[in-house]
C-alpha cells in the first residue's frame, strides 16, 4: 500500500481548472413566476460556493404571498394553456428543453459545481447528461400516455408542488419537472436554499424554449417556503425529495387533503461483497458507491458488508485506492472529492464520525491536504462496525464508509435488511444465481449487481420503509403524476 501512496505523489497532476467565464451570472436573482423573474417578498439570502465560502449571488426569498402568486400562476397555466395542449405539443417543449440543456451543458455543469461543491467531472459527465436524458425520455412519453398501461385516457392531476434537496440540484429538478410536464401538470418547484443557481439558469432555459408562462414556476427560499408550498390548498400533488424527518412532517400535513404524494427520503444502503466477487471491480464499486458526490447520495452504499474471508484483502485494497483520490477545487478536472455542501452538513458528518469512534469502530482517514477555506471532509472508513452502531444506522450523508462482515448469504441478507431504510443495495458476486437469490430477499427499491449508483431515466427509483413511497423514473414515474381512470382531482 505504501508503495502505491508514494507513487501517487510522483504522479501529481498539474491543476486543470474549468473556466467560469462561460457563466453569465446576475448579481441577484428573483423568483421565476409566470414566465418572468420577479422580486420576492421575503428577506433575500446569499448562495455561496462551499469550496471558497465566497458569495456567488443574492437570491430572492419567497414568502407565503409569493407562494400563493406562484401557485395561482401554475393554476392559470394549467387551466388555460397546458391542459389544452396535445401530448405531442407538450412533448415538443420537453424535447426543446432537453436540447437546450445539452447546448448549455458546460455552463450548467460549472454553475452546479460552483454552487454545490461537487467535482466538475461529476456534474459534467453525470448530472447534466442525466438531466438531458430525463427530459428526452419523458418527452417521448408525452403523446403515449394512453399506452402506458395506466388505464384509458389517464389525466393530469393539476398543479404539482415540488421540493428538492441540495445534493443533485438540477438532476432532482429534472426528475420532478420532466414527468410532471409530460403527464400534463403544471409545476411550482423549490430548490434547496444552498443550491438554487442551476435551477435559476434552468428558468432562463425555459424562457429560451418559450415554454408558456406559468407552466413551471421556480421559487427560492428555505424550509418555510417549502412548507408554505406543500401546504398550499390549491396544489393537487406534492413531490418531495429530502430527509426522512421533513418527509414525515409533510406526510402528516397533507394527510386527508386529497393531495397525491410521493416521498423520496433517506437511505442506508448495504453494498454486499461475496468472496467470489471480482475484487478489484468491487473496490471500484465500493468507492463509487460511497465517495461519489462526497457521499451526499441518498442511495449511497454507506454500509459495506464484506464476507469475512476476504475482509482484510478488500479493506487493504480500498485504503490503497482511497489514498490515490484527489480532494480539492471542485472546478479542477482532476478532482475526485469536492467540497461538503455546507458548514451545517460538515458539522453533522464530524459529529456522527466522532460518535462512530466513541462507539468503538476503527477509524481510518485518507491522507489528503485539506484547503484552508471551505468545507471539507477526507474520505473515511470505519472498520469493525457493529450493526447497532449509530454510524451503521443513521445516514451520515458524507464520505464515510462503515465496514461490517458476514459469513453466510443468510447473514448478509439479515444484516442488509436490519435498517429502518430501504432505498438501495448492491451485490457483488461472480455467480448470477446467487445475485438473484439474494436480491429477491433484500428490502430495497433499487438493487445493483456488480455495479453501483447507476441511473437511467427508464428505470424506476424509490424506496421502502423510511426511505419513502412512490417511484420516480420510468413508466412508474408517470403514474405518480396521473389520475386513475374516471376521476380527477384537478379543478
Ligand atoms: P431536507 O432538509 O429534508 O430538505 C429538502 C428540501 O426540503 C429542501 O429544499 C428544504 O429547504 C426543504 N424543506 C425543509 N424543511 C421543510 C418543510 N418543513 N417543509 C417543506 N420543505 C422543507 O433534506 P436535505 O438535508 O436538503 O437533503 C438531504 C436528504 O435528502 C438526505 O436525507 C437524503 O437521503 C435525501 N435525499 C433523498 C433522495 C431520494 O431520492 N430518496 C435523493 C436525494 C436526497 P432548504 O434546503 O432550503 O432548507
Ligand atoms: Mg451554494
Amino acid at each position: 500500500m505504501t508503495d502505491i501512496v508514494k507513487k501517487s505523489s510522483f504522479l501529481d497532476y498539474a491543476p486543470a481548472p474549468e473556466s467560469t467565464s462561460i457563466l453569465h451570472l446576475q448579481k441577484s436573482y428573483g423568483l421565476f413566476i409566470d414566465g418572468e423573474f420577479v422580486k420576492g417578498h421575503g428577506k433575500s439570502f446569499q448562495t455561496i460556493s462551499p469550496s471558497t465560502e465566497k458569495t456567488i449571488a443574492e437570491i430572492a426569498n419567497a414568502n407565503a404571498k409569493d407562494v400563493d402568486t406562484a401557485v395561482a400562476a401554475a393554476r392559470r397555466a394549467y387551466d388555460r394553456t397546458w391542459s389544452k395542449l396535445s401530448g405531442a405539443d407538450r412533448g415538443k417543449y420537453l424535447f426543446r428543453i432537453a436540447r437546450l440543456v445539452q447546448e448549455r451543458a458546460r455552463e450548467l455543469a460549472v454553475a452546479e459545481s460552483l454552487d454545490n461543491g461537487k467535482p466538475i467531472k461529476e456534474s459534467r459527465d453525470v448530472d447534466v447528461p442525466l438531466v438531458a436524458a430525463w427530459f428526452f425520455y419523458y418527452a417521448g412519453w408525452a403523446d403515449k400516455l394512453d399506452y402506458a398501461g395506466l388505464g384509458p385516457s389517464p389525466r393530469a392531476l393539476g398543479v404539482a408542488a415540488q421540493v428538492i434537496p441540495w445534493n443533485f440540484p438540477l438532476l432532482m429538478l429534472a426528475w420532478k419537472v420532466a414527468p410532471a410536464l409530460a403527464a400534463g401538470n403544471t409545476v411550482v418547484i423549490k430548490p434547496a436554499e444552498t443550491t438554487p443557481l442551476s435551477a435559476l439558469i434552468f428558468a432562463e432555459i425555459l424562457q429560451q424554449a418559450e415554454l408558456p408562462a406559468g407552466v413551471v414556476n421556480i421559487i427560492t427560499g428555505a424550509g418555510d417556503t417549502g412548507e408554505a408550498l406543500v401546504n398550499h390548498p390549491d396544489v393537487n400533488k406534492v413531490a418531495f425529495t429530502g430527509s426522512t424527518g421533513v418527509g414525515r412532517a409533510i406526510a402528516k400535513s397533507v394527510a386527508g387533503t386529497g393531495k397525491k404524494v410521493t416521498l423520496e427520503l433517506g437511505g442506508k444502503a448495504a453494498n454486499i461483497v461475496f468472496d467470489d466477487a471480482p475484487i478489484d471491480q468491487a473496490v471500484e464499486g465500493i468507492v463509487n458507491g460511497i465517495f461519489f458526490n462526497q457521499g451526499h447520495v441518498c442511495c449511497a452504499g454507506s454500509r459495506l458488508l464484506v464476507q469475512e474471508s476476504i475482509h482484510d484483502d478488500v479493506v487493504e485494497r480500498l485504503k490503497s485506492r482511497l489514498s490515490t483520490l484527489r480532494l480539492g477545487d471542485p472546478l479542477d478536472k482532476n478532482t475526485d472529492i469536492g467540497a461538503i455542501n455546507s458548514r451545517e452538513q460538515l458539522e453533522r458528518i464530524r459529529t456522527l464520525s466522532d460518535i462512530g469512534e466513541k462507539e468503538g469502530a476503527d477509524r481510518w482517514t485518507a491522507d489528503c491536504v485539506i484547503p484552508d477555506k471551505g468545507f471539507w471532509f477526507a474520505p473515511t472508513i470505519f472498520d469493525n462496525v457493529s450493526t447497532s452502531s449509530t454510524i451503521a444506522r443513521e445516514e451520515v450523508f458524507g464520505p464515510v464508509l462503515s465496514v461490517l462482515t458476514f459469513r453466510t448469504p443468510a447473514e448478509a441478507i439479515a444484516k442488509a435488511n436490519n435498517t429502518p431504510y430501504g432505498l438501495s443495495a448492491g451485490i457483488w458476486s461472480d455467480k448470477g444465481s446467487k445475485i438473484l437469490a439474494v436480491a429477491d430477499q433484500l428490502r430495497a427499491g433499487v438493487i445493483w449487481a456488480n455495479t453501483f449508483n447507476r441511473f437511467d431515466p427508464s428505470s424506476p427509483f424509490g424506496g421502502y420503509k423510511e426511505s419513502g413511497y412512490g417511484r420516480e423514473g420510468g413508466r412508474h414515474g408517470l403514474a405518480a403524476y396521473l389520475e386513475s381512470a374516471g376521476w380527477s382531482a384537478a379543478k
